[in-house]
């Protein structure tokens, strides 16, 4: 990357670029919060990193100026292209795919481990976090910009009001914590909620995908009806005696139940199935 390039605002001056609604577009034009987002991602020690939505590139940069090896950025925009372009210097350190994140295949972008460092598009953060949770590709970290109320979400634990089928999926995968909130101050259009960074580290050991289709589905009837007790939320899963089954109270209701109880009861669901 060229020492001499110009502000991230004049970049978007030169383009003639607005942010556009439609594609969820808040920049961060200040490359000491880019910065700072890198630091708290890597160190990357020479691995991939792909990077969704770079807009006009501010984590680019600071994803350049740091020990990332090639960056890999996939931006559903095309009006950003010719911009991000300028970012290239030409060693094929950086790789820019225009598409769509919900539908590429991280595999094909990247050989080997990758992380994944990211100021999401709120509109489409949630459906992208499942995707690389849940999906047959696996990154070595993720570090991802969300609204701050699905930051919540993410890092709740039982009891708490953000606590759902979320923050069951994300740690039943990764360990996550949030480790930075910015105001909507800090972007540019400001959006209307305040933002905050997690950080998801994927266990060495993640539940297999039927696990995970098992989990999603106990936790989506458990939460789905969160007032009710988890006989009969669970009802069409096996009610009270699946609970019983996972050594779960069937008086309770979900937000009280940890990961290790819904691990429970999803494996309870297996055994269940596998009868039938
Ligand atoms: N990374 C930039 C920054 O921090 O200034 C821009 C972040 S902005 C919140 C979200 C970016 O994601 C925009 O550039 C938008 O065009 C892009 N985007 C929206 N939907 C997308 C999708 N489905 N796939 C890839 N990029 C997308």
């Amino acid at each position: 990357m060229s020492d001499n390039l110009p502000t991230l605002r004049e970049s978007l001056e030169a383009h003639g670029l607005l942010a556009k609604k439609s594609f969820g577009q808040h920049f961060l034009l200040d490359l000491n919060v880019t910065r700072k987002i890198v630091r708290y991602a890597g160190p990357f020690e020479g691995r991939a990193v792909i990077e969704v939505g770079p807009g006009p590139g501010g984590l680019t940069r600071a994803l350049l100026e740091a020990d990332a090896g090639p960056v890999v950025l996939v931006e559903k925009d095309p009006r950003f292209i010719p911009l991000l372009s300028e970012l290239d210097d030409g060693s094929g350190r950086l790789k820019i795919v225009e598409g769509d994140a919900l539908k590429v295949k991280e595999a094909d972008l990247v050989e080997g481990p990758a992380h994944l460092v990211s100021n999401l598009p709120y509109n489409v953060g949630t459906a992208l976090l499942i995707k690389w949770l849940t999906g047959p590709w696996t990154p070595c970290a993720l570090t991802l910009m969300f609204q701050k109320e699905v930051a919540e979400r993410v890092v709740a634990g039982p009891g708490d009001e953000a606590y759902g089928r979320l923050a069951v999926i994300s740690q039943a995968v990764c360990t996550a914590r949030i480790v930075m909130h910015l105001p909507a101050a800090a972007f540019t259009p400001p959006p209307k909620v305040a933002s905050a960074v997690v950080h998801l580290v994927p266990h060495a050991e993640r539940p297999d995908a039927g696990t995970l289709k098992r989990l999603e589905r106990v936790t989506a009837a458990a939460f789905g009806q969160r007032r009710k007790m988890l006989r009969s939320s669970l009802k069409q899963l096996g009610g009270a005696t699946l609970c019983d089954e996972a050594g779960i109270e069937p008086d309770a209701r979900a937000e009280v139940i940890d990961l290790a109880g819904f691990l429970r009861l999803a494996d309870a669901l297996e055994a269940r199935e596998a009868k039938a």
